[in-house]
């Protein structure tokens, strides 16, 4: 069943009584060239498990089904359920989720290691890159087509203008790299910008700081970004100026630092000596 062209989707939508649903991030893949690139580069095998966010009509599901032990898509829209049912099922080894990704439960997950797959409604980005590498599940990585703006940030270097929480906290826990670009056109509807694919390979968890403190100080030190490092750390986690500014020297850095200017490891640093 070939459901990229853009006839197909009208079609499937039309005989469902569907309209895409913008508050759903609703753009589907009409590049059948494209879905396949993205499942390839999942490099899945026949003894993996996998989570994929927002299956639409199941295009990408279907490539998914074809190169994993098992699949798990989580779709939020009870009016793709049936539709899903048709384009799916042929596919034993799919699941479908009728559920919000961020409130799924440890019981919803695959037992053992899985990696998770998604052209990711642009709306909830950032939360599901935090909920992925928050939780103590076991992801081997993260495969995201997104926008191609925010995957530019989640690879920012220390410095740079688009550095900020997403980057840190996206580089401590993982690897991340981006793939290919995608552009507008091969979506139904077209997005407004271009998108491309990132990769994020979780990390050998690091247990020298506690992941709630480090989210916590990344997110302390850049919800002000205009302020300097002390100023927002000390208005958002209660702690005492004088104490982050001995912290600050101690770690070598002018305690007028920005957020910015700090590395994944200097925040490690810096949670370390706050909460140990
Ligand atoms: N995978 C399909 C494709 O590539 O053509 C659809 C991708 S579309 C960008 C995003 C999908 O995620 C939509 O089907 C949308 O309904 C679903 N979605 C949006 N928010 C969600 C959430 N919080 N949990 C699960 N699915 C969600």
């Amino acid at each position: 069943m070939e459901l990229t062209s853009p006839s197909t989707v009208r079609e499937l939508m039309d005989r469902y009584g569907l309209r895409f649903v913008k508050k759903f991030g609703q753009n589907f893949l009409t590049d059948a060239n494209i879905v396949r690139k993205i499942a390839d580069s999942a490099d899945l095998s026949k003894d993996e498990s996998v989570i994929e966010i927002g299956p639409g009509i199941g295009t990408l599901t279907r490539e998914l089904s074809d190169r994993a032990g098992n699949v798990t898509s989580v779709e939020i829209d009870k009016k793709l359920i049936p539709v899903l049912e048709e384009t799916l099922q042929d596919k034993e080894n799919v699941k479908v989720l009728n559920k919000d990704v961020l409130k799924l439960l440890p019981e919803d997950f695959p037992d053992g290691p899985f990696k998770v797959v998604a052209n990711l409604p642009y709306n909830i980005t950032s939360p599901v890159i935090f909920f992925f590498l928050e939780s103590d599940l076991d992801v081997k990585s993260l495969q995201f087509l997104i926008q191609k703006e925010v995957a530019e940030r989640i690879v920012a270097e220390p410095g740079s203008k688009i550095y900020g929480a997403l980057s840190v906290i996206a580089q401590y826990y993982a690897d991340p790299e981006i793939l290919f670009d995608v552009p507008a056109g091969v979506f139904m509807p077209r997005p407004k910008v271009d998108s491309s694919l990132i990769r994020l390979t979780k990390k050998i968890p690091d247990t020298s700081v506690d992941k709630g403190d480090y989210f916590k100080v990344v997110r302390a030190g850049f919800a002000n970004r205009r302020k300097t490092l002390i100023n927002s750390l000390a208005s958002n986690l209660g702690v005492d100026k004088e104490r982050i500014k001995d912290i600050l020297i101690e770690l070598g850095f002018d305690p007028r630092v920005r957020a910015e200017n700090l590395s994944p490891d200097d925040f490690k640093e810096l949670t370390r000596r706050l909460y140990a």
